[in-house]
């Protein structure tokens, strides 16, 4: 049995009611994100799906990646995407002092301003934003690190759906199914810019992106 859900039940979101769980519902939009790149070589390969559908997306970054693919996060912010703080080493909040984890997530964050500072500098007009997103790594924060960074001004982005395409015991057609079948408008939709989600991410993306366009869908950033 699967302990979490594909589908974030009501109870936990009115739980933590100070998480972002799902975006406004009257629209037929639907957000999509992808955390844990860049990559090299799937990070590109997305952004050039999106494009195709004239769909934007939240790209929730490790510090470390950004530091090691400079020039990949500068496509993500060409391309009008938003950029989240995913911290600098993907901890688990669980296990991870309140300091340590926070200073993760503001070492993170003056990257993320260097590179979109970079950007505009190529780049005459870019309207890039900070945005102050931050999804913490396995969903796992505890109450202190949470009030910290919404204290720092963060908002907290957790997800309506998970495709679970990290998970290497399930097909790409599954990973298709949970979030065709459960996704509807405002859901927040987690994907993984990964090498090890991409065999499931670049079939169930293909696919998102087919059904909902053909649905008279919009993907969006989250702001
Ligand atoms: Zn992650």
């Amino acid at each position: 049995m699967n302990l979490i859900p594909v589908k974030t039940p009501k109870l936990i979101k009115g739980i933590f009611p100070s998480y972002t769980w799902d975006m406004p519902q009257d629209q037929k939009v639907i957000y999509l994100t992808f955390d844990d790149g860049p990559t090299p070589e799937i990070t590109n390969w997305t952004l050039d799906l999106l494009r195709s559908y004239n769909a934007k997306a939240t790209f929730f970054c490790i510090g470390n990646n950004i530091e090691k693919y400079p020039d990949i996060f500068n496509d993500l912010i060409k391309d009008g995407h938003a950029i989240g703080n995913h911290t600098y080493h993907h901890p688990k909040g669980w296990t991870t002092n309140s300091d340590v984890y926070v200073n993760q997530v503001i070492k993170t964050q003056d990257l993320i301003a260097l590179g979109i500072q970079n950007t505009k500098l190529q780049i005459t007009n870019h309207k890039s934003t900070i945005a102050n997103l931050f999804r913490p790594p396995y969903g796992q924060i505890t109450p202190k690190q949470g009030k910290r960074l919404l204290a720092l001004g963060y908002k907290i982005i957790m997800w309506d759906i998970l495709a679970f395409d990290w998970k290497n015991s399930i097909s790409p057609e599954e990973c298709e199914k949970n979030v065709i079948l459960k996704a509807g408008n405002g859901s927040i939709i987690v994907f993984h810019d990964s090498v090890k989600a991409a065999p499931r991410m670049k079939f169930a993306l293909t696919k998102t992106l087919e059904h909902f366009s053909r649905k008279g869908y919009q993907f969006k950033c989250i702001e």
